[in-house]
């Protein structure tokens, strides 16, 4: 596991939005960041997830959050930049973002593979992300320290059969983080990635469907290397293809 203990009120006074905070890893990260200190913004397709995440965070007493209801999938450059002035009117700063929310959609092999499925997870994996992180520099660049995350996985590191558009779309997310990265070097903002290793959700559920989660990782077994890449011990950390589990 990634080896990093986090001060108790590390993140406090900071404005984090996750993406895809309903559920899985960006549920956990939302309560974790929240729980050190953060004002989380939750962003993802289903309202009544979204909103039991918000009753979570607010019935442990973290600061109170805020809900941005939004399909990736049909999102537009409109929505992302709407996006960016509601949370400069609400907050006035942004500190953070960990891009989490993805897709798979179905493994098939290479010649099978739908191009409309294959469009679907380009536009949920990156270019939703691409276009977000567009709308959200500038407000990114005027906070004194801010953190991007982008989500890959082991499959964006590697090629494996099989895992065709997802993992192409996982290489395009590294190909997203390095290239930002090596623009904002030297800058208040830094850029890196996460892999987050398997752990026990639903999508690491639909791709092994006969695995027992109990021998994986949860959620919030993994939080270290997330909490780490949100705090100031990272403000060096730059460009970095980092794992949640070793
Ligand atoms: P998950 O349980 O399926 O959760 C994904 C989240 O993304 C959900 O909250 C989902 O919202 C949201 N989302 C999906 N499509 C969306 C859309 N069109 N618009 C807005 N939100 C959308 O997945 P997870 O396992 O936590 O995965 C989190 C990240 O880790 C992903 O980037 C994944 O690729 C990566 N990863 C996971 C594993 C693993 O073993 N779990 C391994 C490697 C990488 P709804 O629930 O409302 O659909």
């Amino acid at each position: 596991m990634f080896d990093f203990t986090c001060q108790k009120n590390a993140l406090h006074e900071r404005v984090i939005l996750v993406t895809g905070a309903g559920d899985g890893i960006g549920r956990q990260a939302a309560l974790s960041y929240a729980e050190h200190g953060a004002t989380v913004i939750l962003l993802g397709k289903t309202v009544a997830k979204l909103e039991a995440v918000y009753d979570e965070i607010t019935n442990a007493g973290y600061p109170q959050p805020a809900i941005i209801p939004l399909d990736l999938k049909g999102a537009t450059r409109q929505n992302y930049l709407d996006m960016a002035d509601t949370i400069e009117q609400q907050f006035g700063r942004l500190d953070g973002v960990l891009h989490n929310a993805s897709i798979l959609t179905v493994l098939s092999p290479f010649d099978e593979i739908e191009e409309d499925s294959f469009d679907d997870i380009m536009q949920v994996n990156v270019k939703a992300p691409f276009i977000m992180t567009q709308a959200l520099l500038p407000l990114l660049r005027a906070t004194k320290n801010s953190s991007v995350i982008f989500t890959s996985s082991g499959v964006g590191r590697k090629g494996r059969a099989f895992w065709g558009g997802y993992a192409i779309s996982k290489f395009a997310t590294e190909g997203m983080m390095e290239t930002l990265a090596d623009e904002v070097s030297g800058t208040n903002v830094r850029v890196n990635s996460i892999n987050p290793g398997a752990t026990a959700t639903q999508m690491r559920s639909r791709a092994y469907p006969g695995e027992d989660a109990k021998t994986l990782k949860t959620p919030l077994e993994i939080m270290p290397v997330y909490l780490y890449l949100m705090s100031d011990d990272s403000i060096e950390t730059n460009g970095q293809a980092l794992n949640a589990q070793k």
